[in-house]
């Protein structure tokens, strides 16, 4: 098997494993008891908050452990409306994860949600931006950086526009974060998320970095656990594997792990592009994640190709959603004015450090016989969708 979906998720490290297994055993203390067992899960606890904390340039304090990505960006809209109550608008992008889309618009007609347009290139206009604040705004939230396309937003132009207007600001770093180095030290982001499985931590963990001094409410009441900002008796196994990831991560990225991404991934684009015509880059090439490359091929669909790759083993994804056989476009290929039939046609190829140039040489290999067989079924034009089998 060839895995290049690490935007989806990654695997967990052997390192992160290790860290986490004797808190699945014998360390089973409940953090919040006074006995030596329960010692054992807080220190355990407090030191992955510091990992986390140093990973983004934060303060062991500021970072609130959660279940995932997506109750972390919960959380953060949640909090931000709670604690300004007469504040019922938000400004976030149209190319937003559904963590936050969804929640924000769920929350209509209390909520008023302004969504900024995306240049091709799939960038908000920091202009655009200043113009869409009003007194009125509770919180401004931006994606470091786009799971689809992997397209990284102006995200610390954008929280000193808010701070400048006495905004809250939050970013959605869950794709970023691992990734490329991310630091909340500038001091103008207020909350930012992050999810453990997307850099080699297992699922189930997240994490809300909260700038000391921000008013929080939190989503999740009951016991007291992380400070009262998020009740819960704490997953300490999973925290313990964020915290080991998060060391893991800010290591490479210490050692030029970005660049060491970057390199897989042109690999495979350079390869793809020598062989298929007819390809093209979504997005900028130069603002996006080193390990995300978004193309689109003519002619041929992004479910036909997958039916193909999937059965060579090679796990890669479209942009598409594909619900009860019927294919929808992207809606982020959709916001960066994108045609469906382009949307329709688009693949995502996330590599991690944990690929090698071998496999990368061989998914390119897949990729270019899958679609020299697409098109040899298909007539060169824009004739109907033939599904391989
Ligand atoms: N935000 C972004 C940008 C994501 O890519 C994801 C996951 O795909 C999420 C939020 C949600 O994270 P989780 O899966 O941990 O809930």
């Amino acid at each position: 098997m060839i895995y290049l979906d690490n935007n989806a998720t990654t695997r967990v490290h052997e390192e992160v494993v290790e860290a986490m297994a004797p808190f699945l055993a014998e360390e089973y203390g409940n953090p919040s008891t006074g006995y030596p067992l329960g010692k054992r899960s807080r220190e355990a606890v407090d030191r992955a908050r510091e990992q986390v904390a140093e990973m983004i340039g934060a303060l062991p304090e500021e970072i609130i452990f959660t279940s995932c990505g997506t109750e972390s960006d919960n959380a953060a809209i949640a909090s931000a409306l709670a604690a300004q109550p007469g504040k019922r608008h938000l400004v976030t992008s149209s190319v937003e994860h559904s963590a936050i889309i969804l929640f924000a618009r769920a929350l209509a007609p209390d909520l008023e949600v302004t969504e900024l347009p995306v240049t091709t290139d799939g960038h908000i206009d920091p202009d655009a931006l200043a113009a869409a604040i009003r007194p009125d705004t509770a919180l401004v939230t931006l994606m470091w950086a786009n799971n689809e396309t992997g397209i990284i937003q102006p995200v610390l132009e954008a929280a000193q526009i808010a701070r400048k207007a006495g905004v809250l600001f939050h970013t959605d770093a869950v794709n970023a974060a691992g990734k490329i180095p991310i630091s909340v030290s500038e001091g103008n982001i207020d909350m930012l998320s992050l999810s453990g499985h997307k850099f080699h931590a297992p699922k189930g963990v997240g994490a809300l970095y909260l700038r000391r001094g921000v008013p929080y409410k939190p989503l999740l009441s009951g016991g007291g656990q992380e400070e009262g900002r998020r009740a819960g008796t704490e997953a300490v196994p999973q925290v313990v594997a964020l915290g080991k990831a998060a060391e893991l991560a800010r290591q490479r990225l210490a050692g030029n792990g970005a660049g060491k991404l970057a390199e897989l991934r042109d690999l495979l684009e350079e390869r793809l592009f020598a062989a298929i015509e007819g390809i093209h880059r979504n997005g900028t090439a130069e603002h996006r994640l080193p390990n995300t490359s978004h193309l689109s091929i003519d002619n041929v669909p992004a479910g036909d190709l997958l039916i193909l790759t999937s059965e060579k083993d090679l796990c890669i994804s479209s942009g598409s959603a594909c619900s009860t056989g019927k294919r929808d476009p992207s809606r982020i290929m959709q916001a960066m004015g994108h045609s469906d039939e382009r949307a329709l046609s688009s693949i995502r190829l996330s590599v991690s450090s944990m690929n090698t140039r071998d496999e990368i040489t061989d998914a390119a290999d897949i990729i270019i016989s899958a679609v020299e067989k697409i098109r040899s079924l298909r007539p060169q034009t824009n004739g109907p969708v033939i599904v391989a089998q």
